[in-house]
């Protein structure tokens, strides 16, 4: 290790940031530290608090399996450690850090509210033992709080944000960080430690935690989903052949003309600056004009930059509150049968159905369809958006507590810059638009295989398939209505 290291024995403590490659703490722990380990703290009660649910954890915890094994190569023991709550990881980080005379800890910054105070406490829990715990931006390409209006506040709307953000930041080409080397001399790490509480610090990912059924198929991939960083660039590699292609065909739920790395983005097997890398190379550095396709997928990471940005700047986005207060008016159905059929996808309409059982089957969904049932569970039900939300976030691979708030907020016309009140989707024009021969539906919903030509997306009476939970039309106006009232 280099003779500049400032520190004897560091410790990187990993979260949603699960690999070596572009990865701002464990790069700077390298080079900080003259011996260096790493460790992760679960939180399954917490978590699921949080309605973190088993695809997103089951992801998760694969991806750091795999992770272990990789720093093991480079001789940097990962220690893993099953605590209940939050709250608890002040104490044991103390605790950990004294018994493997640690003097610095990295980590990567969070931003959702419980995380905040979580790694504030630990920053005054190790404080007294004179520890100090640097957190870095890494999960966003820039710090929230970094791009802010004339008037210094944080920006409601998308369109200007963007502009700004490529205005200030768009110079950057990203460049990703290199990985640790291996380390011949990394010092001597026990192999296991005892810490208060029920679980030791251990350098094992176990098969299990507490409250949680991880699913795990053969292979390791859960729902499908191959975890790891090395999965991970495979796929972004596998996009960059098909990304200018991206703003034509992205809206078309039976075409894989998407990049599907969410999963990854949300676990950090990837980073967001990796992400952009890749584009902007192909698009000579441009952030917009260039390929069609790669400006429109930047775009997209924007949107993401957005509701992280938007969820650091307003507190209240975690604490299940709208960002409009007179929504938390709308006199919202109740309708737990309701909600229950949409879970299910049999609602009898055709082209939600096959959306909420592709989140079944595969943890995940198409980004025009998540509007779709969005807006029909929030407009056509008046079900409470934050009865989807949860849904969402227990059942997604990729459930990311920001983008998920956000785009419920933004199909519940509740949120900052969301779809305007009156506009509601109609799911069969849905369907007919982005769906045209219903391949989609046909994948997902079997019952209507046999439906021929544009019935597909409002059968007629059909063996096995409920008729439709309700008339949209109808329903639209109902929605329009409530919303309305909230004027007066
Ligand atoms: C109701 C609703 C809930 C959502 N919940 C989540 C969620 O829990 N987790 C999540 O990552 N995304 C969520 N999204 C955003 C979007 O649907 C997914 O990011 C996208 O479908 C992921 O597929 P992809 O990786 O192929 O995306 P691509 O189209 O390839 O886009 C690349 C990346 O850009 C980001 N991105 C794309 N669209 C959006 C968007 N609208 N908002 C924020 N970021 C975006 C994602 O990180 C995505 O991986 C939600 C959208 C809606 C409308």
């Amino acid at each position: 290790m280099s003779g500049k290291a400032a520190f004897a024995r560091g410790l990187v403590w990993l979260r949603s940031d699960l690999r070596l490659h572009d990865n701002t703490a464990l790069h700077r722990a390298a080079k900080g530290c003259r011996e260096l380990a790493a460790i992760f703290i679960a939180c399954p009660k917490t978590w699921r608090d949080h309605e973190e649910g088993e695809p997103l954890v089951s992801f998760r915890m694969a991806c750091l399996r795999e992770l272990q094994e990789e720093m093991g190569k480079r001789n940097i023991p990962l220690y893993f450690l099953e605590l209940g709550e939050f709250s608890q990881v002040p104490a044991a980080l103390r605790q950990i850090a004294e018994k493997l005379s640690i003097d610095a800890v990295y980590a990567n910054a969070e931003y959702p509210l419980d995380e905040q105070r979580r790694d504030r406490a630990v920053r005054e829990s190790l404080r007294e033992i004179d520890v100090p715990v640097e957190y870095a931006t890494d999960r966003t390409l820039v710090p929230p709080g970094s791009i802010r209006t004339g008037s210094g506040e944080a920006y409601k709307v998308f369109t200007p944000f963007k502009r700004a953000f490529i205005s200030q930041y768009g110079g950057d080409s990203y460049q990703p960080l290199p990985a640790p080397h291996s380390r011949k001399d990394n010092g001597d790490w026990p192999a296991w430690i005892e810490v208060q509480g029920p679980n030791n610090l251990v350098q094992t990912v176990p098969d299990s935690l507490a409250g949680y059924e991880l699913s795990a198929e053969r292979g390791g991939t859960v729902l499908g989903w191959q975890p790891g960083e090395r999965a991970a660039a495979r796929r972004l590699d596998e996009f960059s052949e098909i990304i200018d292609g991206y703003e034509d065909e992205r809206d078309f739920p039976a075409i894989d003309a998407t990049s599907r790395l969410s999963p990854y983005l949300n676990s950090g097997a990837i980073s967001v600056r990796q992400c952009a890398h890749m584009a902007l190379e192909h698009n000579n550095d441009r952030w917009s004009g260039g390929s069609d396709g790669i400006a429109c997928w930047l775009g997209e990471l924007i949107w993401r930059e957005f509701y992280t940005h938007l969820m650091d700047a307003y507190p209240r986005l975690c604490m299940h509150k709208p960002f409009k207060p007179e929504t938390e008016r709308v006199p919202w159905s109740g309708d737990e049968l309701a909600f229950r059929r949409w879970t299910l996808g049999k609602t009898g309409v055709p082209i939600v159905d096959a959306a909420m059982r592709q989140l079944e089957q595969t943890g995940w969904m198409h980004n025009r369809l998540r509007m779709v049932v969005a807006s029909f569970l929030t407009k056509n039900l008046l079900i409470d958006w934050r009865w989807g939300e949860r849904h969402f976030m227990n059942n997604l691979v990729d459930a990311d507590f920001a983008s998920n708030n956000g785009g419920w907020q933004w199909a519940a016309s509740t949120g900052t810059d969301a779809v305007p009140y009156f506009r509601v989707f109609n799911p069969y024009s849905q369907s007919k638009k982005f769906d045209p021969r219903g391949d989609f539906i046909r994948r997902f919903v079997p019952e209507l295989r046999g439906v021929r030509g544009d019935d597909i997306h409002c059968p007629p009476d059909t063996p096995d398939y409920p008729r439709p939970i309700c008339d949209v039309k109808e329903t639209r106006k109902r929605a329009i209505e409530a919303f309305a009232q909230l004027k007066g």
